[in-house]
């Protein structure tokens, strides 16, 4: 069996990060690109906030940048996702795809979070009809037509300001009487003619005959203005938030109640030796790329030494 020095488990910034300081370093690292390569920035529109990029860049390009940085120095960067593990024996045992397996001296999981949906069945009806997670992959399906974006948050207002140059309308569906957003993001929003801010306001179902055509919404809930409000809408989108992808490693790593990896605190360090944790599966607090690239590169200093060790 293939016993491989360095597997990274997920292809955003940790794991090409960790990868490019692990090639570096002549560990050869085999990086497992999984669902989505280039991970949830490959989603998202412009990126602002990453040092380096002075007018910006887009997230599927950054993306690939940091893949070909980090094939550079000697990443054999494979399709394919880490379908189970073994962590109770060394070297660790990984199955890929549900069928080969590899042998690891230590394994860095940067899997990172996948979006939060709101537990209603018609999300699950009309998935792939009207309902999506991600603005900038299924947008473009409604040019011209009315959609609306669920959450209070940066992404919900990136997700909406995005809808917004496409979309004839777009509702922002927020339960609380507030945004949590940055001020700039918040900004953006008010400044949409075409965005209309539904406060207090949550959804209780979707309908529509073939995809959606409108959800059922309800006004401050449990008080006594409660009041039922139906829009017309094509597309309805969930940016409420993610949870982290660490079920599979759960039987053996720690994790939180919400199912973050627990690591040492400052350290990408689990409580197995030899396994390191880095970006969003780690991290319930920061979540932003640049912290995700910087605990991917811990991660491989922690590696290295390993190994060396
Ligand atoms: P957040 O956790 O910040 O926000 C989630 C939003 O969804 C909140 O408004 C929350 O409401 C709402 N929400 C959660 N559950 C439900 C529910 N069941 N029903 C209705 N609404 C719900 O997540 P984000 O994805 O927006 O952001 C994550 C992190 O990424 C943050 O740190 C953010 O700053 C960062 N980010 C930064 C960007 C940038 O700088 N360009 C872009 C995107 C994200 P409530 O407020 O009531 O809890």
């Amino acid at each position: 069996m293939e016993n491989i020095k360095c597997v990274i488990i997920g292809a955003g910034p940790a794991g090409y990060t960790a990868a490019i300081y692990a090639g570096r370093a002549n560990l050869s690292p085999v990086l497992y690109e999984g669902v989505l390569p280039g991970g949830q920035l490959t989603t998202t529109t412009e990126i602002e906030n990453f040092p380096g990029y002075p007018d910006g860049i887009d997230g599927f390009t950054m993306m690939e940048d940091i893949k070909r940085q980090a094939e550079r120095f000697g990443t054999d960067v494979r399709q394919g996702a880490v379908t189970a593990v073994n962590f109770a024996v060394h070297p660790f045992q990984l199955e890929i795809d549900g069928r080969t397996n590899v042998l690891a001296q230590t394994v860095i999981i940067a899997t990172g979070a996948s979006a939060k949906y709101l537990g209603l069945p018609d999300e699950q009806h009309y998935a792939g009809h009207g309902v999506s997670a991600c603005a900038t992959c299924d947008g473009f399906f409604y040019r011209g037509k009315r959609v609306a974006v669920v959450g209070g948050g940066d992404t919900a207002c990136e997700e909406a300001t995005y809808l917004a140059g496409l979309a004839e309308k777009v509702y922002l569906i927020v339960r609380k009487p507030c945004l949590r957003a940055s001020d700039i993001m918040q900004k953006r929003v008010q400044q949409a003619e075409n965005i209309e801010i539904l406060f207090e306001h949550e959804t209780i179902g979707l309908f529509g005959e073939k995809g959606v055509e409108g959800a059922l919404l309800v006004r401050k809930r449990g008080t006594e203005d409660e009041q039922q409000v139906k829009i017309a809408i094509d597309g309805f989108f969930l940016a409420i938030g993610h949870h982290p992808n660490s079920e599979i490693f759960a039987p053996y790593i720690h994790t939180d109640s919400q199912g973050y990896i627990c690591t040492e605190a400052g350290t990408p360090r689990t409580n197995i030796a030899g396994i390191f944790a880095a970006g969003d599966v780690a991290d319930p607090h920061y979540r932003q790329a640049i912290t995700a690239a910087a605990s991917g590169c811990k991660a491989a200093i922690e590696a290295i030494n390993f190994i060396r060790n």
